[in-house]
């Protein structure tokens, strides 16, 4: 496909395995442009420089990097206050776990939507997974549906669409695509709690680490442990 003919693209990049993958798929498939959200979560500097890391491997050049002051301040999450512990994987019930972070993603989406209006993109990529996930509610089809219906309804020219292309994958078949695309998986970063390397036991750990498994495939990042006794 022609450069100069591309359409543009917005994509957002936490630098996890899922938004990692997402990205590949945006910049093979359109011009596209990176945004990165950090906000006051406990790795927030390990994954800016995973997105930068991923960006650079991707050549995505339009890169976008934002810090949201209220979430941190608003708290009610172990990911942005230090008072609540990060569960490990095992001690997670069926129910929205401590991690989930009130109404993140409608901050994320909401810049996003702005810069996708300014830059005259018409698509925003964000790599939602509501199966193998942790049960957050703003990762369900539904929301992204009646997101969209706000997005038509609050822009200028009512043509931003938001995708959600791995929502209905399981985890396994999110690295295939990746390992497929060529996604940089080294360069990305999934645990809630450490920056050197991986915990492998909180739950972001391991549903990473058995999509892996499932795959067949070897998670190239390091972890604490060895990534055989902590699936
Ligand atoms: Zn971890």
């Amino acid at each position: 496909m022609p450069t100069s003919k591309r359409s543009r693209a917005v994509v957002l990049l936490s630098g996890g395995m899922d938004s990692c993958v997402c990205a590949a798929l945006a910049a093979r498939d359109h011009e596209a442009a990176a945004v990165h959200v950090s906000y006051g979560q406990r790795t927030e500097e390990r994954e800016r420089q995973s997105f930068l890391a991923i960006c650079q491997r991707l050549k995505i050049h339009d890169k976008l990097m934002v810090r949201n002051e209220a979430l941190r301040a608003i708290g009610g999450s172990a990911l942005t206050d230090p008072n609540i512990a990060v569960p490990e994987s095992a001690a997670i019930a069926h129910e929205i776990p401590v991690t989930y972070v009130p109404f993140r993603n409608a901050h994320f989406l909401s810049v996003a939507v702005s810069w996708a209006e300014v830059l005259g993109a018409e698509k925003i990529y964000i790599g939602a997974v509501e199966q193998d996930s942790s049960g957050y509610p703003d990762c369900r089809p539904a929301y992204y549906r009646a997101f969209n219906e706000v997005v038509k309804t609050g822009t200028k020219d009512g043509r931003i669409e938001i995708v959600t292309p791995l929502i209905g994958l399981r985890k396994a078949e999110i690295v295939t695509l990746g390992l497929e695309l060529g996604a940089p998986f080294d360069l990305t970063w999934s645990c809630y709690s450490r920056v050197d390397q991986a915990c492998g036991i909180c739950e972001s750990c391991v549903l990473r680490l058995r999509a892996f498994a499932a795959a067949g495939a070897q998670d190239p990042i390091p972890y604490l442990a060895p990534a055989s006794s902590q699936v």
